[in-house]
């Protein structure tokens, strides 16, 4: 412990910055989360052997303070991010000074600052608050983000002065590209055609855990289980074609990263394949940046929810990040012109009164990318435009692009200009919540699709297209239901099969699209003839079929005997001839324990025998008991 801790205050002194002056990059990162918690005290804090000393701060006068009180030491022992909702009920902190006198801290929050090798916490980015702080929970991973780009800082400036340390007296250009190499921030190493590592640079070294040399096999340093992932696009990138993909795997401490890979081909005079260089860049801070903000947006983004109502707590988070006031949404209305809303703004302000922020807007929709500016004053593009009732100085805004369209855009706008520039992480997070938005966006439209597709798929398979009425199939599955009803309930129903008389000579007679008329007529007709509870479906060409249910044989022996007659009295209007047409039925009472076939075959037999008899009348099992008897002995005429 002791050991580590030497080695650990060597890694910050070699970094040579404590006692250095306050720096812009640490400065900005500092405003960021001061803005991201709107809490007053957000320091980047080196833990050195008896104090803690502040990089930067925002809000806070002196620049070091002892350790022994430091709410950051406990990041630097645990290597996690520490939350103290508040100090005053929390074990660690009830009796520290700092809680129970001025500042009188409530609220802490604090990410581990890692060295480049990420072998020790140098300190920690953190912010702090004089009241409890029960909510800043989704706000965490912002921190550590931020946390992450001030350790990459650290690093990076340590680099920066041994390069230039390098870079003194050095004039042999191979020795210049080595150098850069050895220092770039990328992972870089050329990849023999033996999948061997030829060269490796630093980045690449300190990736592997410093265990990588060259002439290693890539299969024995990445295992068999990562070796198969990557094989594939290694197997392509022998082939000649240059390969981009991301990887995910873990750091020494088994914490996800991301990787964004290139592998290149190198070639010789005669185009072959010498060897790969491959490229890694990381990823990880990108992705977690974007799913912390995804994060955001849905707990306010609602599946089904009006997205301009939802959207409001989300953006109005984001706006604040950003340091800015307002908020908006520009939309393509259904008549296609667009039409901007503010979703987050100061009571009374509109986006009538801000005729610069809506010419931005409409600027991010047209180009399609991001615009960013600090200062609409020193903006030529914007100085001819009135400034408006709300004049707006400070603007940020992205183009929400949906299946490649661009279909709106979300602005920022601030009246004070930005300070500084924008930093390549508050334009990110504006161009993620264009891209969040849009996500919800498609994903609504994706749900709609999916639902109207499915009620498309249900409608087909359950109806018949012609009649609209339901098809055999469905007409089946609901007898089943009745017959299973009946069943349960020890309640009957009955089943009527109507099969129209004499139609071949519709069709021979007048053609197949007035006997196509007549079907659908027919439809109707039976449509209006039955009861609410009732159901009929067209189960063959010019056959129907009635359910229906608490229905006894006398009652549906008369129901379908209406039904006949309505169908006997209905004149059909063709081009030239009205056409009179009648029909024949079977009816069929449900007996106990009768499955749905029987039932049906009973009924078709009834329409048989009604047939037999001349056509255009019921046939009821009631009255015709005897004569099914003879009838189910004898074979029976095919009918179509
Ligand atoms: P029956 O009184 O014995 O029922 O005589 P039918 O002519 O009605 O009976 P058959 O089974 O001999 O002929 C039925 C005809 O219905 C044959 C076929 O051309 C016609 N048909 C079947 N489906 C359709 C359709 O969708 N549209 C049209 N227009 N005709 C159809
Ligand atoms: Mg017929
Ligand atoms: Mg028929």
């Amino acid at each position: 412990m002791v050991d580590t801790e030497k080695a650990r205050l060597d890694a910050l002194h070699a970094l040579n910055v404590l006692e250095t002056a306050q720096e812009e990059r640490f400065d900005r990162l500092t405003r960021i989360a001061a803005r991201a918690f709107n809490a007053p005290i957000a320091l980047v804090s080196l833990v050195d052997r008896d104090r803690q000393w502040f990089k930067s701060r925002q809000g806070l006068d002196v620049s070091e303070t002892p350790r022994s009180l430091a709410f950051c030491e406990h990041a630097v022992r645990s290597r996690e991010l520490v939350l103290v909702p508040d100090a005053t009920k929390d074990g660690r902190f009830e009796d520290n000074p700092l809680v129970t006198g001025d500042p009188n801290i409530r609220f802490y929050a604090g990410a581990p600052l890692f060295s480049s090798c990420g072998r020790y916490v140098l300190g920690t980015l953190c912010v702090i608050d004089t009241i409890p702080r029960l909510d800043t929970e989704p706000h965490l991973p912002i921190l550590e983000d931020l946390a992450a780009t001030a350790s990459h800082e650290l690093a990076a400036g340590h680099a920066r002065e041994q390069m230039e340390h390098a870079l003194s007296g050095l004039d042999d250009e191979r020795s210049l590209h080595r150098l850069v190499i050895e220092n770039m921030p990328a992972t870089l190493a050329v990849i023999n055609t033996d999948l061997t590592y030829k060269l490796i640079n630093q980045s690449f070294s300190q990736f592997s855990h410093g265990k990588l040399r060259p002439g290693m096999r890539m299969r024995d340093v990445l295992g068999e289980e990562r070796f198969a992932i990557i094989e594939p696009y290694l197997k392509r990138a022998l082939e000649g074609h240059t390969v981009h993909f991301e990887a995910a795997s873990t750091d020494k401490d088994g914490e996800p990263i991301n990787y964004e890979v290139r592998y290149q081909p190198n070639f010789d005079a005669h185009g072959n394949v010498i060897s790969i260089t491959a490229l890694g860049t990381d990823v990880t801070r990108r992705r977690r940046l974007e799913s912390s903000i995804a994060a955001l947006a849905r707990m306010h983004f609602g599946a089904n929810a009006n997205l301009a109502e939802n959207s409001q707590d989300a953006l109005g988070r984001v706006a604040n990040l950003l340091n800015m006031r307002f908020a908006g949404i520009m939309r393509r209305s259904p008549t296609g012109q667009f039409e901007s809303t503010v979703t987050h703004a100061p009571d009374g302000f509109q986006i009538g009164g801000m005729p610069v922020a809506k010419h931005l807007m409409r600027r991010v929709v047209s180009s399609g990318d991001c615009v960013a500016i600090e200062d609409v004053k020193i903006d030529p593009d914007v100085s001819g435009i009135t400034p408006g009732k709300f004049p707006i100085r400070a603007f940020a805004g992205a183009p929400i692009v949906v299946n490649n369209e661009v279909i709106g855009g979300v602005g920022f706008a601030n009246t004070a200009p930005h300070t500084g520039k924008f930093l390549d992480i508050e334009i990110e997070v504006v161009r993620l919540a264009g891209s969040i938005i849009a996500r919800e966006i498609a994903r609504t439209q994706a749900d709609e699709k999916i639902a109207s597709r499915e009620r498309e798929l249900h409608e087909l398979a359950t109806t018949d297209p012609l009649t609209n009425l339901p098809n055999r199939r469905e007409l089946l599955r609901r007898g089943q239901c009745e017959v299973d009803r009946a069943r349960r309930y020890e309640t009957t129903f009955s089943i009527a099969i109507m099969d129209i008389d004499y139609f071949k000579s519709i069709n021979d007679t007048h053609g197949h699209a007035t006997g196509d008329l007549t079907l659908v007529e027919t439809a109707n007709i039976l449509k209006n003839a039955i009861r609410t509870v009732d159901c009929v479906g067209r189960i063959g060409g010019e056959e129907f079929a009635l359910l229906l249910p608490e229905t006894p044989a006398n009652g549906a022996y008369e129901a379908m005997e209406k039904v006949r007659q309505a169908i006997e009295a209905h004149t059909y209007f063709s081009k030239d001839t009205d056409i009179k047409i009648s029909a024949s039925f079977g009816v069929a009472t449900h007996q106990d324990g009768e499955s749905l076939e029987d039932l049906m075959s009973r009924a078709d037999q009834l329409l048989y025998l009604a047939k037999q008899s001349g056509r255009n009348q019921v046939r009821s099992d009631l009255h015709t008991r005897k004569h099914l008897t003879l009838l189910s002995a004898g074979p029976r005429k095919p009918r179509s």
